[in-house]
């Protein structure tokens, strides 16, 4: 069976982690500090704080921003659960809205229809690796009439004056829009390096600041460790400092800090991401040319058509055309049956139980139920070869062409 997406865990890797748990400093010190240093250079923004998902990392900077009861939060009704969860942990509304048509993110329109003076945030997602719109987005709620509607609670509110642009870069770490890297598109992006994701420390994630002024990105920096611990004014590694062990609470903060093994395996990533990067392109490559002449494939927008642009190349997202939803199970099945696992990415949340209790009906998003529907994600992974590309290939042409929809 070729697996859909296993990490690559070589020798390198194991080193490194061994180095760290010989070292005697397992949790959060030197090698997470490093790892979002190097976060910060490689991306070019100016501060990133690690913790231990991109779910942790939305939620803190939702807190952060003070958004709660009777706020509003805009998201793409297509994006993996985590990104609405985090709304309802902080007792705000997610306002779906409906995606693009070719490249299953958010659609500015709708993004435009749905603001009104309840909305704090939106949430763009940069599906499969390609970036939103960012320059659009920001572009139209720095307008004043759009900030005219924005009604600040916090401090923090008051002081941007308009909806905090919040990126779940979950899948985009290492993507250019208009030649700037993922990081620094909005006013803060965070990335998953969950195990299945193309930079991955296990579980982690992490919050790439670049806040405009008045803010300074090392102070907000700061109060994101401290409510990523406890609200700890000092963490263990300072506590240990001579004559150091003396520290406050100040607030009820969470406990969501990345540890040193994570971050071992991290910077060995982060070192050969280019590499990874290009592995990646290369299959997606591969398979958008090994698909092309059928009628049947539509493939998925890969954004690299301009030089300033490129995507990280996360998903290959592969719609079958005139397919519904149990046809394209069928074909799901058959692909399986022939040793090659793929998935879907996603089923829109509002399908999902608990949001359809919440009022929620997929009908309100009719593109992003019809992607969801004919949509089958192929394998895209660091060590897949050449020769199991052609089985990836060669089973899902079998399989479609041999099924009852042509
Ligand atoms: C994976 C993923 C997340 C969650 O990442 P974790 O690090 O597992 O919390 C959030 N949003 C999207 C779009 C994802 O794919």
């Amino acid at each position: 069976m070729i697996p859909f997406s296993p990490p690559h865990i070589d020798d390198l890797i194991i080193e490194e982690v061994s180095k760290c748990l010989r070292s005697g400093w397992i949790t959060t010190g030197p090698r997470t500090k490093l790892f979002e240093k190097k976060i910060s250079e490689y991306c070019g923004n100016e501060a990133t704080v690690c913790v231990g998902s991109a779910t942790a990392g939305l939620e803190l900077m939702l807190r952060w921003y003070g958004v709660g009861h009777g706020d509003e939060v805009i998201l793409p009704a297509y994006t993996y659960c985590a990104t609405a969860n985090v709304i309802m942990h902080c007792g705000a509304k997610p306002v779906f809205v409906d995606i693009n048509k070719h490249d299953f993110n958010i659609s500015f329109e709708n993004i435009k229809d749905a603001i009104n003076y309840k909305t704090k945030v939106i949430m763009p997602v940069d599906f499969a690796g390609n970036c939103c719109d960012y320059d659009e987005i920001l572009d139209y709620i720095s307008k004043l009439t759009t900030k005219r509607k924005f009604m600040p609670r916090t401090e923090e509110q008051a002081a941007l004056e308009r909806i905090l642009v919040l990126a779940d870069a979950a899948h985009s770490f290492g993507a250019v829009y208009k030649g700037r890297k993922t990081g620094t598109l909005a006013d803060a992006s965070v990335f998953s390096f969950h195990a299945v994701k193309n930079l991955t420390t296990a579980e982690g994630g992490a919050i790439a600041l670049n806040f405009p002024e008045p803010f300074e990105n090392e102070e907000i920096y700061r109060q994101l460790c401290i409510s990523s611990l406890h609200g700890q004014n000092k963490d263990a590694l300072a506590k240990l400092q001579k004559g150091s062990w003396k520290y406050d609470v100040t607030e009820a903060g969470y406990k969501c800090n990345m540890t040193d093994i994570q971050a071992a395996i991290g910077l060995v990533e982060l070192s050969r991401y280019d590499a990874i990067l290009k592995k990646r392109k290369y299959i997606c490559e591969r398979y958008a040319a090994g698909l092309s002449e059928y009628d049947w494939a539509e493939l998925p927008v890969l954004q690299d058509k301009d030089k300033d642009s490129s995507s990280s190349y996360h998903l290959f997202p592969l719609r079958i055309k005139k397919v519904n939803e149990s046809k394209r199970d069928a074909i799901i099945q058959g692909i399986f049956d022939e040793d090659v696992a793929v998935n879907v990415h996603f089923l829109p949340v509002p399908m999902l139980s608990f949001y359809k209790t919440q009022g929620y009906r997929i009908m309100d998003f009719p593109i992003a139920y019809n992607q969801y529907s004919r949509e089958i994600s192929l394998p895209v992974y660091f060590d897949l070869t050449d020769e199991q590309i052609e089985t990836v290939i060669k089973a899902v042409i079998k399989v479609v062409e041999n099924s009852d929809s042509y």
